[in-house]
């Protein structure tokens, strides 16, 4: 549904209100595709453009056709309910054509971790039809000029080590030139296939740690798996780009009354510099947030401030994901 919001309203000839993934974007999730992954929209929805997907009957000129439906509408300043007040909505001229430059792969969640958070434990009516490849599709979609190469390509998951069609997508994707591809792992099993993309900054492997030691590990992933993903991070980490460079983060997802304290991040941010990291990445767990967006507790705010100034004085780039980024400026 599209509502009318005076604060999306265009004053500017050739500019609307819009986001790259509503524009060229598409999201592969279990039995449906979406336009983007974020729920951070006040309904917390998906926004949809295929239900009952299968993996045999993408409908490319419908998926198009509720493309220039939003444009349409966003025009006018009329903003789909699943996307009001999402942070990714800016005003621009954008580009209408109709091919995709960010894709999203999420539509597996087989995993050998067990993290209290994980979206499919929570939704696992999301997860009950069988799952369908994408490699074909994919490849079709490059050779036919749809998915440009040029594009953002994101892992979500389910764990990528245990995708079977997972080799052959990071190989097709490094052969054809693309050069923005986001993982991300448990880290529990090494994936020897990313190493190259490492090395030639095509990756960037993000690693699900959310602890500093190997007891808050184990209260939050269930499994005891710790020491191993410690020493594959530190594996990854060899593989640095010629500018030096290891494109490997541990992120940390704050879990209010488990892993909210400084002692714990101080141990994650050490074994990141320990372990030859260029980057740390910060988020706090969606169900929480979003049930207590509109009141954070001051101590939260307290911790990331700390964690973003102890992250500096370490030397390794900060990253905020889009939760913490609304919360810190
Ligand atoms: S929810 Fe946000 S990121 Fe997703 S399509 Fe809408 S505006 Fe874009
Ligand atoms: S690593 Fe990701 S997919 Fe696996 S259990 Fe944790 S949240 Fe779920």
């Amino acid at each position: 549904m599209f509502v009318l919001n005076q604060n999306y309203l265009s004053r500017k000839e050739g500019f609307y209100y819009s986001c790259p993934w509503i524009e060229h974007g598409l999201v592969f999730f279990p039995s449906k595709l979406t336009m983007c992954c974020f729920c951070g929209s006040d309904t917390n929805n998906h926004t949809l453009v295929q239900d009952n997907f299968d993996g045999s009957n993408l409908n490319l000129e419908r998926i198009f056709k509720i493309k220039d439906k939003f444009r349409y509408f966003h025009k006018k300043g009329k903003i789909h309910t699943n996307c009001m007040n999402c942070p990714s909505l800016k005003l621009d001229a954008w580009d209408e054509r109709n091919y995709i430059d960010s894709l999203y792969i999420s539509h597996w969640s087989q995993c050998n971790s067990k993290c209290m958070y994980c979206y499919s434990n929570i939704h696992p009516e999301d997860f009950s039809k069988k799952s369908y490849k994408v490699f074909d599709i994919i490849k079709k979609m490059c050779d036919t000029g749809i998915l440009k190469r040029n594009s953002k390509v994101l892992f979500g998951g389910g764990e990528p080590a245990l995708l079977d069609e997972f080799e052959n997508l990071i190989s097709f994707f490094i052969d054809n030139g693309f050069q923005n591809i986001r993982v991300h792992s448990s880290g529990i099993k090494y994936i020897s296939c990313l190493e190259r993309g490492l090395s030639e900054n095509r990756i960037h492997l993000v690693i699900s740690v959310d602890s500093g030691s190997k007891e808050v590990y184990k209260k939050i992933k269930n499994v005891d798996c710790y020491d191993i993903v410690r020493q594959n991070i530190k594996q990854y980490a060899k593989f640095k780009t010629s500018s030096g460079i290891a494109n490997v983060s541990a992120k940390y997802i704050i879990i209010p009354g488990v892993n909210d304290y400084i002692s714990e991040i101080d141990n994650w941010l050490i074994a990141n510099k320990e372990d030859g990291l260029s980057y740390t990445i910060l988020d706090i767990e969606e169900n929480w947030y979003n049930e207590n967006k509109n009141n954070i507790p001051k101590y939260i705010f307290d911790l990331l401030k700390y964690t973003k100034q102890r992250s500096f004085e370490l030397g390794t780039y900060f990253e905020l994901y889009e939760r913490i980024e609304k919360l810190l400026y």
